[in-house]
């Protein structure tokens, strides 16, 4: 792509939107950038960039939008925001900038989308391959900007890239060499519109791979059905719910991996050492990836068997007079919930709660009768989700996290499980879902 004098506008000026300021003015371009929050609260590295001559800084409205050639949004910007309503009106371009990354790269990508599990599996994905020997680089919505790296050395053997549903509403020749679609279930619906549009968005993932690439889906995903029949690359399928003529998918205590240019692989399922169903599905998907990139069975696992998850999914949290405590902060949806509830085989105590993102909580209704001894419910979201889960569900209310704490440890007899898993964002109280966390790890200590 020629940047050469055009003038690009980049919208929001966090990690991911800075190295793409600086990627297009190394290239020539003249950049105009803008940020809904004010002078004087900006990230620290954008304080010192704003101060550089090549920079224009402009009001967060559509006058910035005047001769721009391009329109690049950062990864958490929403696709009904203003400026990118009023660039598409204008007929400006707009992409992301996983889609400018990939302009610029030679090395086969992994891509890693679906409404929850991306950052396990691809964190996973990263130790596999770094483990059989590959040099890999590990990045997109994870951290590390894909940009980034496309200026800084782009030159491993493979890039390992989580991808979100705003990443991908503005994509168009992005063709990972490998795509998962883990999982769909309602996340994000007040910013995509619909259940079908955010579905549409997320298989976007596989729209521009072709034969040479592999597709892999989750066959026990009621969301995914019908969706192969419109994909042009090789397909390989993981479930959790029975087995299946090729693809990968559990037995009884074993995994097994079952394709026809690798004939029958097992894993013994004790090898995975995190919680939950649904990160044995992670797991999985992660096989399938590495086998194809091959990567041999022995790395894979060890990796597994090594791998103990990250911190806030379901994390063990401490235990007070034999009440136990875990931190599923990064739960921000019903369908995170529903699998943290699944997790535990005796009923929870669960805090639910924070600012709502439009959760479909009337579907939480009959899991919580049955795995829940009591609901507390804090924050913003408090009144609406009472009122969808109706009055067979026992719950409480309490304003804040804090209180909800309290409530449930002063509720619980030993032997019982409190369970942090909020099916909602945390920006009602808290910075991000890492604050939320830390934050009830701190007052579970104090308790
Ligand atoms: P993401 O990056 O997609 O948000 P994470 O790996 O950070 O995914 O996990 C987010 C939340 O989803 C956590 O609460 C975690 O326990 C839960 N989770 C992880 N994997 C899955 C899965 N495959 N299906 C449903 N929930 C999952």
């Amino acid at each position: 792509m020629n940047f050469n004098g055009k003038k690009i506008v980049v919208i929001g000026m966090g990690k991911t939107g800075i190295a793409t300021a600086r990627f297009l003015a190394n290239q020539g371009a003249k950049v105009a950038v803008t940020d809904e929050k004010p002078p004087g609260k900006w990230d620290a590295e954008f304080e010192l960039m704003a101060k550089e001559k090549w920079l224009e800084i402009g009001k967060y409205n559509t006058d910035i939008l005047a001769d721009a050639a391009m329109v690049v949004p950062s990864p958490g910007v929403p696709p009904a925001n203003n400026l990118l309503v009023a660039a598409l009106k204008m007929k400006i371009p707009v992409i992301s900038e996983i889609e400018l990354a990939y302009r610029y790269l030679n090395v086969p990508i992994i891509a890693v989308t679906g409404t929850n599990g991306k950052t396990t599996t691809t964190t996973l994905l990263g130790e596999i391959f770094k483990q059989s020997g590959k040099k890999v680089f590990v990045g997109g919505n994870i951290g590390n900007p894909l940009i980034e790296y496309v200026e800084k050395s782009a030159k491993d053997d493979f890039v390992v890239a989580e991808i979100s549903s705003f990443q991908l509403q503005w994509v168009e020749k992005f063709r990972p060499h490998v795509s998962i679609l883990l999982n769909v279930t309602s996340d994000h619906i007040n910013y995509h519109g619909s259940f079908a549009e955010y579905l549409r968005i997320k298989s976007r993932i596989f729209a521009k791979q072709t034969e040479n690439d592999l597709a892999i889906l989750n066959a026990a995903d009621p969301a995914q059905k019908g969706l192969g029949g419109k994909i042009r690359a090789k397909l390989a399928q993981f479930s959790s719910k029975g087995e299946m003529e090729s693809g990968i998918f559990l037995k009884n205590d074993k995994i097994i991996f079952r394709m026809p240019d690798f004939g029958e692989e097992v894993y013994p399922l004790n090898l995975i050492k995190l919680p939950g169903m649904h990160n044995v599905e992670n797991v999985m998907a992660a096989i399938i990836a590495a086998r194809f990139c091959g990567c041999p069975q022995g790395s894979i696992n060890a990796c597994v068997a090594d791998f103990r998850g990250l911190p806030h999914r379901i994390e063990f949290a401490g235990e007070k007079n034999s009440v136990k405590f875990y931190d599923d902060s990064k739960g921000t949806n019903v369908g995170s919930v529903v699998r943290a509830l699944d997790t535990f085989a005796q009923p929870v105590i669960l805090l639910l709660g924070g600012r709502d993102k439009d959760g479909d909580f009337e579907t939480l209704k009959p899991l919580l009768t049955t795995k829940t001894k009591n609901v507390i419910l804090f924050g913003e979201a408090q009144n609406r989700i009472a009122s969808l889960i109706g009055d067979d569900v026992p719950k409480l209310k309490e304003p804040r996290l804090r209180d909800a704490i309290e409530t449930a440890y002063k509720s619980a007899k030993p032997g019982d499980i409190v369970l942090l898993s909020p099916g909602c964002a945390s920006f009602d109280e808290f910075r991000d879902y890492k604050e939320r966390g830390d934050h009830f790890k701190e007052v579970v200590r104090n308790l």
